[in-house]
């Protein structure tokens, strides 16, 4: 029988996961399943200990119950202790382990897929929620000059920042807290981890942010990024949906699961194709 995987979230009918681990274990010739399960908003841990004790191997975990995956864990990776959060589950028969590849996604996905290097760039952060957590710890390993992290509800970026103070240190990056209004002008790097798209709006924040040849990166994908792409190639920017950090994360999941690492860019060709086909 192949060994079981799923994902786990609520909604999770949209999920591109199942398409992305399936090229994956095609590519690798690991012989896996991978599917998705529906979770009740107050059933997740009931939901994945079922998933477990029916012989799952591991689980990838979405909105919005990545901050109740720490705590179902006995060892989580320094990544996910220090976004609070994980997307990925391995059921270690000795305990489980918890990680978080969205960060590890997203920086391979901005300087492999889009080849811009982030040492030494001057980036804006925008949200702060579940992706926001996630992404921060290793957009500053990556060593910018300057992380700036913007959002709505400004407490909650004051307290992601204090959450990272130590590690922005570390890595000798400056780090602070912002509203959405004036976050500062002409970043080298905007990545929107917001849910604004989600909401049909085309971006949180002002065109000022964008410096002249900035990359600005919207999470989200399909038809719902497309008004925050055009906002900022209206303003001169390279636009990136979250399509490469999709691939990315799953395939840093694949391989904590499975040991080996498969190649991203094929399988992004392949889902890029896929979503632009679908009606
Ligand atoms: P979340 O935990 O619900 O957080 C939502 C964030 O968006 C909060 O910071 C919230 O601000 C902010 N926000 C909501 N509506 C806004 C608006 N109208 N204007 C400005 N800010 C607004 O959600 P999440 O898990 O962080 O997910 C955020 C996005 O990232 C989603 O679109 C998700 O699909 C995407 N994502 C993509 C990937 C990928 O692999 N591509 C991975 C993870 C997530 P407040 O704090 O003020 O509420």
């Amino acid at each position: 029988m192949s060994d079981r995987y799923a994902v786990l979230g609520n909604p999770v009918a949209h999920s591109r996961s199942p398409d992305i681990h399936a090229a994956f274990a095609r590519q690798t010739g690991q012989d896996i399943e991978y599917g998705r399960l529906l979770c009740p908003l107050d059933g997740f841990e009931a939901a994945v200990r079922e998933f477990a004790a029916g012989g799952g191997r591991g689980c990838n975990v979405t909105l919005p119950f990545k901050f109740e995956v720490p705590r179902l864990a006995a060892r989580c990776s320094d990544r996910a202790r220090l976004a609070g959060a994980a997307n990925t589950l391995r059921f270690d028969a000795a305990g489980w382990f918890a990680d978080n590849t969205d960060g590890i996604g997203l920086v391979r996905d901005i300087e492999h897929g889009a080849g811009v290097p982030l040492a030494g760039r001057r980036v804006l952060l925008v949200g702060a929620g579940g992706a926001g957590a996630g992404v921060l710890g290793p957009l500053l390993a990556a060593r910018p000059a300057e992380v700036v992290v913007a959002n709505r509800t400004l407490d909650k970026a004051h307290a992601l920042v204090s959450r990272h103070v130590s590690w922005a240190r570390e890595h000798g990056v400056r780090l602070a807290a912002s509203a959405l209004e004036r976050p500062g002008d002409a970043f080298d790097v905007v990545v929107n981890a917001s849910a604004s798209s989600l909401q049909g709006l085309s971006s949180p924040v002002p065109p000022e942010v964008l410096g002249a040849g900035a990359l600005a990166v919207d999470l989200m994908y399909g038809a719902a990024a497309a008004p925050f792409l055009a906002w900022a190639r209206a303003a001169g920017a390279t636009a990136r949906d979250g399509l490469g950090m999709l691939v990315e994360q799953a395939a840093e999941s694949f391989h904590i699961w499975r040991g080996v690492r498969p190649l991203t860019a094929p399988v992004l060709l392949a889902l890029c194709a896929s979503l632009a086909a679908a009606p």
